[in-house]
């Protein structure tokens, strides 16, 4: 007998007939090769089968009690690899092939002829590797697919960075709930979750810290939910939360808690420590909305309206909030056209120097004159237009006016002024930005020096590299570049030497506390003396008060602007001050300047 494919593992085979000599002349030959066990009966073999696969049974048709034809099916059910050859005293070709239909693989005839046994016997061996092969590839195959299957699905429906499931998921799951809570009358919350901020750390911490604190986010919300909810994360900053059979808003209520809470702990940013608020926006089924597309869009005009309200709040959801967002819109369409119906004004606010008093520059700020609503402020559309690119022609107009006005100041005999605009993170982005300034200065005829140009912390540390190589190139051509409303950033002062810069602009923020709150004023003290350390210019922002001026003051402040002197004010209007020379500052001051 040639060897056999099974060299690495004995092979088993089950010798089935009623009749002893045969049995052990089968084991006989078969032996010396493989490993033999015999049973007088299929029902001794299927008790066998019960503890021992066998890769081959050699079995008996007629045996009295159960038959070969009906224990072959029995076998199969238990093992479908297993090979059977039957043996018969029948020569008939009818018992052949009723065999083979009952699934055995060879058939041999009594009396037993040694090399007929041994060719079968290799044969159904042979059979039987094909069909361990066979299965065991069809195995992979199908464990493949499933993997492949969930793979798909993972993707399809699990938002990657959090592992949470996703908008489709969700909204699936949304659905359904909304059916069982019709049926059977109960409440769903629906909780719109935005990370305030977030923006803010993917662009200055970069993005690996931005999905650490997503992962993170996402885990302290789950710890917020029962098992029932389902928390998703709908892309960016925007997590969404569904609360099932809720009792009334006492239980959403609750929920938000739970999740400040868990906001109350630092998250630890590849080493770096940050502080995350969140700003939650609800609508409950059915009050608000009887499907899954009007929760959604209501919870959504809920937090709209509660990040507009400056972060960290929730807002449930009221029918007039929608309005909100209409306004939006057509503002946005009425800025468009304010851009060609020039209603754009640049007003102007004075900076002293707390030494001289004198009025050494004004910073421009934009104002719309809109022809219904009248002046709007540019915290009301400067948000819109940078989130529409508006921006950049509205900066560039700004640029062009307040630069053409220094001109015309110092072509009517005023001694020359600073002139600081402001840069938001888009226009600073913006390719064309050193050459529209360049073209600017041309066009009015105005020194460089003369013009600063504001920015804030975050538009440059979006992009460190960047900011360091434009800035340097803006520098060069002698321009000044004062970061703006500094405090209120990411930005250490150590990050901040690197860069080409002149000024700090300490945020009215902090200048408006500095004389009540004590880590305020050691906030103001601390960049004063940082910062002229690193030879900058301090400027503090929003002076109102006289005791403001005069803490600002002792801690030797270079510049000061706020309304303590004057709110920005129309060109004309500036001009009363620009013949003063200096500003009429509060006795006190003056008196203490005089006796330093
Ligand atoms: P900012 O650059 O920090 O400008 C200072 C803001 O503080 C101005 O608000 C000014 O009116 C206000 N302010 C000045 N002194 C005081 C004070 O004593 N008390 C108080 N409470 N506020 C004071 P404004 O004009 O509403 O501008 C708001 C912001 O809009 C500006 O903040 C700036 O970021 C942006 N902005 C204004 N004009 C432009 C512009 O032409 N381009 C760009 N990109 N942004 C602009
Ligand atoms: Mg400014
Ligand atoms: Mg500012």
């Amino acid at each position: 007998m040639s060897s056999l494919p099974f060299q690495d593992r004995p092979t088993n085979i089950l010798i089935i007939d009623d009749e002893e000599p045969i049995r052990n002349l089968l084991s006989a030959i078969l032996s010396s090769y493989y490993v033999c066990q015999t049973a007088s009966s299929a029902e001794e073999a299927l008790k066998a089968l019960a503890t021992k696969k066998f890769e081959l049974v050699v079995s008996d048709i007629d045996m009295g009690g159960m038959s070969g034809l009906e224990f072959v099916p029995r076998l199969h059910s238990l093992y479908p690899d297993t090979v059977v050859v039957m043996i018969s005293g029948n020569q008939d070709i009818e018992s052949a092939i009723e065999a083979m239909r009952v699934g055995a693989f060879d058939y041999i005839t009594k009396p037993l002829d040694l090399r007929h046994v041994e060719a079968a016997v290799e044969r159904a061996l042979h059979h039987h590797v094909l069909l361990r092969e066979k299965r065991q590839y069809k195995e992979q195959m199908e464990q493949l697919l499933e993997e492949r299957t969930a793979e798909v699905d993972r993707l399809a429906y699990y938002d990657t960075v959090t592992q949470l499931p996703n908008r489709s998921l969700f909204e699936d799951r949304l659905a359904q709930s909304v059916a069982i809570a019709k049926s059977s009358d109960q409440n769903l919350g629906v909780l719109f979750i935005s990370l305030d901020q977030f923006k803010k750390v993917n662009d200055t911490l970069g993005h690996a810290p931005g999905d650490s604190l997503l992962k993170e986010f996402a885990e302290r919300l789950k710890s917020c939910i029962s098992e029932t909810d389902t928390v998703a994360r709908f892309g960016s900053d925007e997590f969404v939360l569904l609360q099932t059979n809720i009792k009334g808003t006492k239980d959403v209520i609750e929920t938000i808690r739970s999740l400040s809470q868990v906001l109350k702990f630092p998250f630890d940013l590849d080493g770096q420590e940050l502080f995350a608020t969140a700003s939650v926006g609800v609508s409950l089924f059915p009050l608000d909305g009887e499907d899954s597309q009007n929760l959604l869009k209501n919870a959504g005009a809920a937090l709209y309206k509660a990040k507009r309200s400056g972060g960290s709040n929730y807002q449930f959801y009221t029918a007039d909030m929608h309005d909100l967002a209409s306004r939006r819109l057509a503002m946005e369409t009425s800025l468009r056209r304010a851009i060609q119906n020039e209603e754009f004004l640049v007003y102007y606010q004075p900076r002293i120097c707390v030494d001289t008093l004198e009025v050494t520059g004004v910073e421009a700020l934009v104002r719309w004159q809109h022809p219904q609503l009248g002046l709007i402020a540019p915290s009301e559309f400067i948000p819109l237009a940078e989130d529409t690119g508006l921006i950049v022609p509205i900066g560039e107009w700004v640029l062009r006016t307040a630069c053409l006005q220094n001109k015309r100041w110092q072509d009517q005999g005023f001694a020359p002024l600073q002139m600081a605009v402001n840069i938001c993170a888009r226009q600073f982005h913006d390719q064309d930005l050193a050459q529209t300034i360049i073209r600017i200065l041309d066009e009015t005829n105005l020194a460089p020096k003369y013009l600063e140009l504001e920015l804030t912390e975050s538009s440059i540390m979006q992009n460190a590299e960047f900011a360091a190589e434009t800035l340097s190139g803006l520098k060069s051509m002698g321009m000044k570049i004062s970061i703006d409303d500094f405090g209120t950033g990411y930005s250490s002062l150590a990050s901040l030497k690197r860069l080409p810069i002149d000024a700090l602009k300490i945020d009215k923020s902090f200048v408006s506390d500095a004389t009540t709150d004590p880590d305020d004023a050691s906030l103001v003290m601390a960049i004063i003396t940082l910062a002229h350390n690193l030879r900058l210019k301090v400027i503090a922002e929003g002076v109102e008060t006289e005791e403001q001026l005069q803490f600002l003051n002792l801690l030797r402040c270079d510049e000061i602007q706020g309304y303590l002197f004057s709110k920005p004010v129309p060109a004309e209007d500036l001009v009363a001050l620009l013949d003063s020379h200096s500003v009429s500052l509060p006795t006190k001051i003056l008196q203490a300047n005089e006796s330093s």
